[in-house]
């Protein structure tokens, strides 16, 4: 047996050495995959240029949020790319909360106890018809410019796209998928009650939630947690007199003083915590104010001889959990009422977005995927700073599923401005990944 042995080692040590002289990083990377992995992998690269046009269809509809037909239209012409799959389709009206509506599409696998996974775009975007920003535009063999190209109708074309390769490979017989493509990602119709429901609907039914935003732009990175945003009021009244005579016992420190005293509070004892800001963005206080929300502007009269009556303060909260945001406001609230000699102040929060809480979850999620990236030849994937993730509608999924994970669409920068471009590769690379991401769940 002993020279069989030898000649196997020596075998070894040459495929070794043959390995380490021919680096044939694609096709040794594959042999990573499982052949219908590798099938669902050229899918997507045969219909890479399909999806490309489907991109520039939709990019050249211009879908701001007000713009209610073109946000319809949008959403139509994805409609029809999924009923033409088999896919469940609905357009849900958004009369009620005064925005074009939604879309949701839904294919029910073939199989008892299959996965079910939410996949979440939106068709709307920031630039309304008025805009000068209105056009696809190739910028050379892998730069695009457009309005909304990764934020992100770049992103519900992968959705597009890798529902299709998972349709062709015969994936969607293991794995129930539920797209809901929203049309007031950027400017939410109220009240949220109605304008999330199809979210929130999509995500009780879900096990697992996907976003395909573009997050930070950077290909090597996915988003496991965003913090919520909330909005609050601060109203301070006091006794107004002579400012002679400010602090005497029957007068009191006035509405300023209030309002310095408990904003500055709200800063040393909650400053420290982790992932947590609030920011007051405008004041107006003296012997009478005014504020208009809707143009976020304020008027206040007042004079140095006069004790100030009254102060208005609005500002913000972003917090990475639930449990942090209702602490949060626990703490305000208390600061609030401890009040100066003769003054009064309340705090109002507002409704806003829930943050997407980092779960143990949504880390393991990430590992499948950043697993897939491995297997594809595109390397580790990590997670972003929570604080460089703004609030989005998969958060609106948190506590619901178990496992969530954005930021897994088109890449590119400058989001929210004309100089919105988007990296082509990326689009390959996210698609197959995501692509693999729910073939893997579809194996558990
Ligand atoms: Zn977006």
């Amino acid at each position: 047996m002993k020279p069989f042995k030898n000649h196997l080692s020596s075998v070894a040590a040459v495929l070794v050495s043959l390995s380490v002289a021919f680096p044939l990083s694609a096709k040794s990377v594959d042999t990573q995959l499982s052949a219908k992995e590798q099938a669902i992998v050229a899918q997507l690269e045969q219909s890479l240029p399909r999806d490309l046009k489907h991109l520039e269809h939709i990019v050249n509809i211009n879908s701001g949020t007000m713009n209610f037909a073109g946000v319809k239209d949008v959403g139509m012409y994805l409609k029809s790319e999924f009923d033409a799959i088999g896919f469940e389709t609905k357009w849900l009206d958004g009369k009620s909360f005064n925005r074009a509506g939604h879309l949701v599409a839904t294919y029910h696998a073939n199989k008892a106890n299959a996965k079910k996974v939410l996949l979440i775009g939106h068709l709307d975007t920031v630039f309304a018809p008025e805009d000068d920003f209105q056009r696809y535009r190739k910028i050379n063999e892998t730069q695009v410019a457009g309005p909304g190209v990764t934020d992100m109708k770049g992103g519900n074309i992968i959705i597009l796209a890798l529902a299709k390769a998972l349709k062709a490979e015969g994936v969607l017989d293991n794995i129930s998928l539920q797209v809901v493509m929203t049309g007031d990602e950027e400017k939410s119709g109220r009240p949220l009650s109605a304008s999330k429901k199809a979210l929130i609907d999509g995500a009780k039914w879900a096990d697992v939630a996907l976003g395909f935003e573009d997050g930070d732009g950077n290909v090597t990175t996915a988003v496991t947690a965003r913090r919520g945003s909330i909005g609050w009021t601060l109203e301070v009244t006091a006794k107004s007199a002579h400012s002679s005579q400010i602090f005497r016992e029957d007068i009191g420190a006035g509405a300023i003083y209030e309002s310095a005293r408990i904003l500055n509070s709200f800063r040393e004892q909650l400053g420290e915590e982790p992932n947590l800001t609030f920011n007051p963005g405008a004041i107006v206080a003296g012997t009478r104010t005014s504020f208009d929300n809707k143009a976020s502007t304020g008027s206040a009269f007042g004079k140095s001889n006069v004790i100030a009556k009254t102060a208005l303060v609005k500002g913000d909260i972003r917090a990475i959990s639930a449990e942090q945001l209702a602490k949060t406001k626990q703490v305000m609230t208390a600061i609030v009422t401890d009040n100066l000699p003769h003054t009064q102040a309340t705090i109002h929060f507002a409704d806003g977005y829930p943050p997407l809480t980092p779960t143990q979850g949504n880390a393991d999620l990430l590992e499948v995927y950043s697993k897939v990236s491995q297997d594809l030849g595109y390397g580790k994937v990590t997670a972003v700073d929570p604080r460089k993730a703004g609030a989005a509608d998969i958060s609106f999924t948190s506590g619901y599923v178990d496992m969530a994970l954005d930021g897994l669409g088109l890449m590119g920068r400058g989001g929210h401005t004309k100089g919105e471009v988007a990296e082509l590769d990326t689009f390959a690379q996210n698609s197959q990944k995501a692509a693999l991401l729910i073939y893997r769940l579809s194996q558990q």
